[in-house]
């Protein structure tokens, strides 16, 4: 039996999740993650660095303007305005707890270019190594805060509505035990959902739990459809894809296909620097008509490659690539989901005393397409709100957990079942969508709904359910979502998708 003194639990060890629980303290948190926090997510894993108008000529105003038009119509412009304007406090809070960010010896920050952004606005660390040393930074005030319960190798599940003033959440332990978590305010910061996918750039553990959790307990669920592929990751075979950083084509390197020919300039000007979704659509297609795609760096990048970029360089050579004098091979890989649980401006969901932070959350600021490294922006503007509106309320306290008999759910086929949806996903819900390939996914993951199969599997199925149920939906091309048999946006499905567990499922019944 364990019990918990918290009123407050935080599922996600990543930087919404951690900055949240600092943000809280001196509240007492419990913040439970399946794996180590601070290394587990994609947040230290993330290469650029973070977008905020740090230079002279920069703004605010400027910062929204771009995100705004990165999203192709769904953005919520108050929303995009008011992170881009929170941007410079969270970095300046994060300077003030020690991150390292590249700046000159009189503190000048030395932002760098990211693809549709109008300035050099991207906060970064020694390159491309911003995540990890954000992180190493939050992991160290983390352990220097006692208000803050940190239980890892606990995967939560489920989630149910217990009484009118709290939640409770039910965790799997590595020894397969469930334990039963009661709060007054649950907090979902459990990151993205790239590996319901096969080919990705994401962590393990982003495999969508907390859409699925939130769905199951009725949240409304927002823009699922919209997942963004990045154009380059690394194409060595390896699950997760390592990624080679946009940055890189921002300081110059191109993308070549086997022939040698700069292929993206035939169809927009604006070439390697053009949006993600459209790089990822063109080197998706030429990979598909068999000319293949690489990253060449050779020539602007060079010798200073493995100083400028160490984290990319480390994956190459690790692969037997050396990308001073060779070309890196590239393929689209699932890596963010601009949709998620809908929340409003403070960070609250459909559900009473729930709110989502961070990449499981859709705050309507990034539309139909990220503009990057806004995420690891978004991840702690609406953690530093959830700490606030949280902190204005009257919580009651609830010294309460339970350990649950093992959990007998039969674990057979999940891993079959769990590289089947993985598969479909790829297949026909990825960087080019049709009708045909949709239902043929829904099909299959309506069939598979029904078998029994262990929780964490079936949230990943529900996720799935969500992103090509609202794709098969959504008619028209719009950002990261491309359908080849609607190849044109239509101007009168210009607002956002805000779906429920039963919409979906019929949806994807119907296909059946
Ligand atoms: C390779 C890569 C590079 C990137 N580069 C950038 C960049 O430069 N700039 C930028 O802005 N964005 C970048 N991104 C995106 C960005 O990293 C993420 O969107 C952001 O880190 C998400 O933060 P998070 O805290 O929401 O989730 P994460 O950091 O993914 O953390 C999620 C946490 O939840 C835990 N969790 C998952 N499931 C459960 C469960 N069932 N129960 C309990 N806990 C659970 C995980 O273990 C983890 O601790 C990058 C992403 C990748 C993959």
């Amino acid at each position: 039996m364990n019990n918990f003194s918290t009123p407050i639990i935080i599922l996600g060890g990543g930087l919404a999740g951690l900055y949240c629980a600092l943000k809280l303290a001196p509240l007492p948190v419990t913040l439970i993650a399946p794996s180590s926090v601070g290394t587990s997510g994609a947040s230290y894993w993330a290469q650029g660095g973070i977008a905020a108008a740090v230079e002279e000529d920069d703004s605010p105003e400027k910062h929204a303007f771009d995100t705004i038009a990165a999203g192709a119509g769904l953005v919520d412009e108050n929303i995009a305005l008011g992170m881009a304007q929170e941007a410079r406090s969270r970095i300046q809070e994060l300077l003030e707890f020690g991150a390292p960010f590249d700046r000159t010896k009189h503190g000048v920050f030395l932002p760098s270019q990211e693809a549709a952004h109008s300035h050099r606005r991207i906060v970064r660390v020694k390159g491309d190594s911003a995540g990890r040393a954000i992180m190493e930074t939050l992991k160290k005030k983390l352990d220097a805060t006692p208000s803050i319960n940190v239980i890892e190798g606990a995967t939560a599940y489920k989630i149910s509505k217990h009484n009118s003033h709290s939640l409770s959440v039910f965790c799997l332990t590595s020894d397969e035990k469930s334990i039963e978590y009661r709060c007054a305010c649950l907090i979902l910061a459990t990151g993205g959902i790239g590996h319901l996918y096969s080919l990705t750039t994401n962590p393990l553990d982003s495999c969508g739990a907390g859409v699925a959790m939130a769905a199951q307990v009725g949240a409304v669920i927002a823009d699922a459809e919209f997942v963004q592929f990045h154009p380059t990751a690394i194409d060595i075979h390896t699950d997760p894809a390592p990624l080679a950083t946009e940055s890189l084509r921002g300081e110059g390197a191109t993308i070549i296909n086997r022939f040698g020919h700069r292929f993206l300039i035939d169809s927009d000007s604006r070439a390697e620097l053009a949006p993600r979704d459209i790089v990822a659509r063109k080197v998706y297609e030429s990979i598909q008509e068999g000319s293949g795609a690489f990253l060449d760096a050779r020539e602007k990048i060079g010798r200073d490659f493995p100083t400028r970029f160490p984290a990319v360089y480390a994956s190459c050579i690790a692969a037997g690539i050396n990308p001073i004098n060779q070309p890196i091979p590239i393929a689209p890989a699932a890596h963010y989901h601009m949709g998620g649980i809908l929340t409003d401006a403070c960070g609250r969901t459909s559900i009473d005393h729930m709110w989502a932070i961070g990449e499981v959350a859709s705050t309507g600021v990034h539309g139909a397409n990220r503009l990057a490294s806004n995420s690891l922006l978004e991840a702690l503007v609406f953690a530093d709100r959830v700490a606030s509106d949280i902190k204005k309320r009257q919580i009651a306290r609830s010294d309460y957990g339970v350990n649950l008999p093992k959990s007998n759910t039969p674990n057979i086929q999940s891993s079959a079942i769990i590289t089947e949806i993985r598969e479909n996903m790829s297949n026909h819900v990825g960087v080019i969508r049709n009708k045909q390939g949709l239902s043929l996914a829904l099909k299959r993951f309506a069939t598979l709904y029904n078998k029994k199969k262990p929780p964490v599997v079936q949230n990943m199925l529900i996720t799935a359910i969500f992103i090509a149920a609202s794709a098969l939906k959504r008619c028209e091309s719009r950002g990261a979502h491309y359908r080849d048999d609607y190849p044109q946006e239509n101007p009168t499905l210009g607002s956002r998708t805000k779906i429920t567990l039963n919409q979906v499922l019929d949806i994807a019944n119907s296909c059946i």
